[in-house]
């Protein structure tokens, strides 16, 4: 039985658009895996067939051996954290609320336990000091952190990042970009989505190429970026470069 994630010939359609074809991704236990590919290539869904968000018609979603597509979603969501493109807080209430609410919904925390560990949380992404703003007050870097922050208190097995600093603006992607670098250094089981190929190519053990909803080319850094071996790889990195 394998540790880590493993995605298995997922398929799903929306009406009569093929958005997976039989996709495929294995991510060992402590390895970070970066997607990239073309926009509609099914990046997004791939992801959130991951997290239970999105139910793929066929295909299994595997971690340390046992299927997750038929355990309960919420319990999935706490062991899977994701962090999406447009940070997805709650704008009424504080920083701080963002992260005791699930933890005391979720994870059952009391409320005082709950306080220490968001601020636990929030001081290791810098931002133990904004625990009181709301959202709106903060950059969109510093929400991101905060996303970071909420998930990682979860104490997930497995992180998602679909496209996490593609909505920031330039000054603010490297502070985001290297937080999710130290969770890779540390050990987290990622799969990261990115646009970002010098982060890809520093933080990926392994990048997967999505075309038209299957992985298309999967390898290390240098077989992907130095020596794609498909023409529309090629053609894709051409593009972005
Ligand atoms: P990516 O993240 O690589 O840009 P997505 O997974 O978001 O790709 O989308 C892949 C394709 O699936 C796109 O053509 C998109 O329009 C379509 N799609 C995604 N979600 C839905 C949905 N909920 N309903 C209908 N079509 C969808
Ligand atoms: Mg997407």
């Amino acid at each position: 039985m394998s540790q880590g994630l493993e995605l298995r010939e997922l398929r799903l359609s929306y009406g009569t658009t093929e958005v997976l074809r039989g996709a495929d991704l294995s991510v060992p236990s402590g390895q970070t895996a970066c997607v990239i590919g073309p926009s509609g290539s099914g990046k997004s869904t791939l992801l959130r067939c991951v997290n239970r968000l999105a139910e793929p018609e066929s295909g299994e979603v595997l971690l340390d051996g046992e299927s997750i597509l038929h355990a309960n979603p919420d319990r999935v969501r706490q062991r899977i954290g994701m962090v999406f493109q447009h940070f997805n807080l709650f704008g009424h209430r504080t920083v701080l609320d963002n992260i005791t609410m699930p933890l005391r919904t979720v994870r059952g925390l009391s409320k005082v336990d709950a306080h220490h560990t968001a601020l636990a949380r929030l001081g290791e992404v810098g931002l133990a000091h904004k625990a009181q703003y709301r959202p709106s007050a903060l950059s969109g870097g510093q929400r991101q952190r905060v996303a970071i922050a909420r998930a990682l208190a979860m104490e997930p097995e497995v992180m998602l990042f679909d496209e996490a600093t593609s909505a920031l603006d330039p000054e603010l992607v490297k502070g985001v970009l290297e937080l999710i670098a130290e969770l890779a250094e540390g050990g987290m089981t990622m799969i990261v989505v990115t646009h970002e190929m010098g982060f890809a190519r520093r933080v990926a053990d392994q990048v997967a190429f999505m075309d038209r909803g299957r992985v298309l080319e999967v390898g290390t850094p240098e077989q992907i970026f130095d020596s794609p071996e498909t023409l529309r790889l090629q053609r894709f990195l051409d593009q972005v470069r």
